[in-house]
């Protein structure tokens, strides 16, 4: 199926802390042939750290690509624990996830943080994937859109006009992550129209051709409900992207076959 508008969709697997280097190589064995013929979407894979290294060789030659989870934005020194873009780039990496909902509420992560190290990204060449999301209790206190458009603008603070083009953004609504509860289509449009429209604001006509993924429960089943909708051009996918099967369904906007 293609997509409605003229993005090139992006469907991105997040692993979290799923993984090693050995599984992540059985994973691409078997994955990639299953999505051999997907050559109208862009597939994305970022497993932990330490599998990148291994997945990136199992994926070499193919066209998907890999990704980092996070990063740091400084180029070195003494930063124990942590992860420089030149890393990443060493690695193959095409792209970085920055400000995911996890790390912003575990780990405290500022949109001023996300921001460098979207910043930080974009000087290597890296695309950064720039979540934003609200949690259950902003969207019931009616405060979702003004949430999303304060970490949007934050996170997105030091990208320029000439490069948001290379920006995807992901709108994960905390509440449906990894919940099993999925954002009504209709209900993750309307905030993806308003993302477009924040977008539109910072960097006009480019806004047009910025991604937008949506990410929360996504699976086979509701995949193609979800890539109908008009603003959204991918998915940021965490627990059905385990599976190689899974994902692949997922890549494809395939339903399960039905059992009878
Ligand atoms: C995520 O971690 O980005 C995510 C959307 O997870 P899940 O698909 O498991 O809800």
């Amino acid at each position: 199926m293609s997509s409605p508008h003229q993005r090139r969709p992006i469907l991105a697997a997040n692993w979290k802390m799923q993984k090693g280097a050995a599984e992540a190589t059985a994973f691409a064995a078997a994955f990639l042939p299953l999505v051999a013929g997907a050559d109208s979407v862009d597939i994305v894979i970022a497993p932990p750290f330490t599998a990148l290294d291994r997945l990136g060789q199992a994926l070499s030659g193919s066209a998907v690509a890999l990704a980092a989870q996070n990063v740091n934005p400084e180029a070195s020194g003494a930063f124990t624990g942590e992860i420089a873009v030149s890393m990443l780039r060493e690695l193959g990496c095409g792209y970085g996830v920055v400000g995911h909902s996890e790390r912003r509420a575990l780990y405290r992560e500022s949109s001023d943080f996300v921001a460098a190290k979207a910043e930080a990204l974009l000087a290597a060449g890296i695309r950064p994937i720039v979540c934003v999301g609200e949690t259950l209790e902003e969207r019931e206190a009616d405060r979702a859109e003004a949430i999303v458009a304060g970490q949007l603008e934050a996170s997105l603070a030091r990208i320029p006009q000439d490069r948001a083009a290379e920006v995807v953004v992901a709108y994960e609504p905390v509440w449906a992550i990894g919940t099993g509860k999925t954002a009504t289509p209709e209900m993750a449009q309307a905030i993806h129209a308003f993302i477009r429209e924040r977008l539109r604001a910072l960097y006009g006509a480019t806004a047009e051709i910025i991604r937008i993924q949506y990410g929360g429960s996504v699976k086979p089943e509701n995949v193609r409900d979800i890539m109908s909708q008009e603003d959204i051009d991918g998915a940021l996918v965490g627990g059905a992207s385990l599976d190689p099967a899974s994902f692949a369904r997922i890549v494809l906007f395939q339903e399960p076959e039905a059992t009878q």
